[in-house]
């Protein structure tokens, strides 16, 4: 069995203790101690980390009444000297006192009862069992702050289960003694086994960051302390650079976000009818090229468009070659080189053409796939070189059916 010295004391940051016996952890060599100042992973709240002799702890677990320090090597020697990594430590204190503060507020203020915590390396939740919407949320966490700030007195006391209830505390299911109690004096009190601060005031702020929804209640983000100044020190980052890109004042940004999103639509229809003004010129100047003063083309004898362009995408192939075959009878053969080839072939309503099938033939001579259904065919191949013989054998094939 292993004390827990941080239940006693959670600064203490340096400890000896003597070796009980030598295992392993997934692969790696850990140690169980007589004692211990590192907190295993439970409630909610993460491992410390830190040494033991020369080894570095990389993860601290809970086995039975036993704690398992995961080693990244092996230690010789029958003692060891511990060292808690008192920046982790510190933060963790912050995050999980600030969740009881926190959880307590919302229990006053919103009747939600917090049901799980997570406490990450970077974001901390706790999931509330009803929806809170962000007035209540907020006027919780200036509740918390005003605790935190009155840097009330924090208390741990060792309960009986009826001791724990006659406090006011419901015990966990089925423990009847050595119930660890921790007390923010004349606000909360909870059964717990996490380290916390001596006075709310190390929380140093309580910040919500989001609320969402989950499960039919609400996930609340948030950070404390140190976190905090980090949150608002990222926010910061971001906000200047914002500030520089878009050339407004900080109080401005949500304002020209908004005009430029509105000016970006706007440019957008404009380019749209730009791009159908331009696809209907060039589908007249091409159907004017094929018929090259002859007589009109008719369902008889329909006009037949090839080309091929430079960089086009092949959704304005599409749109070219079905404007080319609404204005007269006519099939349409397009080709474009960018990083791949791209075809579209089609045909006006009632020519006899199988479309799909010439399609086919094409792209397979590009290397590659497609298909289509009825007038209408797209494909494309990464045989770039190929596409004008490929363009010139779709024309032929068309010549021999007539
Ligand atoms: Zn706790």
């Amino acid at each position: 069995m292993t004390e827990r010295l941080h239940r006693q004391d959670p600064y203490l940051l340096e400890f000896d203790a003597a070796v009980l016996a030598r295992r392993e952890h997934e692969g790696r060599p850990a140690l169980v101690l007589d004692r211990t100042a590192f907190y295993a992973e439970s409630g909610g709240q993460p491992w410390d980390t830190g040494t033991l002799g020369d080894a570095r702890v990389l993860a601290v677990v809970e086995d039975g009444k036993d704690v398992l320090h995961v080693l990244d090597h092996p230690i010789a020697g029958e003692r060891v000297h511990g060292r808690i990594d008192a920046e982790r430590r510190r933060d963790h204190m912050q995050q999980h006192h600030g969740q009881h503060l926190l959880s307590k507020a919302f229990v006053d203020l919103a009747q939600a009862a917090t049901v799980a915590f997570h406490l990450g390396s970077e974001d901390t939740t706790i999931d509330l069992d009803r929806l809170v919407a962000e007035e209540p949320a907020r006027a919780a966490e200036r509740l918390a702050n005003d605790v935190v700030w009155q840097a009330r007195p924090v208390r741990v006391s060792t309960l009986t289960a009826p001791e724990a209830r006659a406090s006011g505390v419901e015990p966990p299911e089925g423990v009847l003694a050595d119930i660890r109690v921790v007390e923010a004096e004349g606000f909360d009190r909870q059964p717990c086994g996490g380290t916390h601060p001596r006075t709310t005031a190390e929380v140093g702020v309580v910040v919500i960051t989001s609320l969402e929804r989950y499960k039919g209640g609400t996930r609340v983000h948030f950070v404390c302390g140190s976190r905090a100044l980090a949150a608002f020190a990222r926010r910061e980052r971001v906000l200047a650079d914002l500030v520089s890109t878009l050339s407004a004042p900080l109080g401005e940004l949500p304002a020209v976000a908004r005009k430029l999103k509105d000016d970006l639509a706007l440019s957008e229809r404009r380019a749209k009818g730009l791009l159908e003004r331009a696809l209907e010129g060039d589908a007249r100047r091409l159907l004017a090229e094929a018929r090259g003063g002859g007589p009109a083309p008719t369902v008889a004898s329909p006009a037949v468009v090839v080309a091929a362009f430079d960089g086009w995408p092949a959704e304005d192939l599409r749109l070219l070659a079905t404007r080319v075959v609404a204005l007269a009878p006519a099939v349409a053969l397009l080709g474009s080189r960018s990083d791949k080839a791209h075809l579209v072939f089609a045909q006006s309503e009632g020519l006899p053409n199988d479309v799909p099938a010439l399609l086919k033939a094409a792209v397979e001579h590009l290397g590659g796939r497609g298909g289509g259904r009825g007038n209408l065919a797209q494909g494309g191949g990464d045989r770039v070189e190929r596409l004008d013989e490929a363009l010139a054998q779709a024309r032929a094939a068309l010549s021999a059916r007539a």
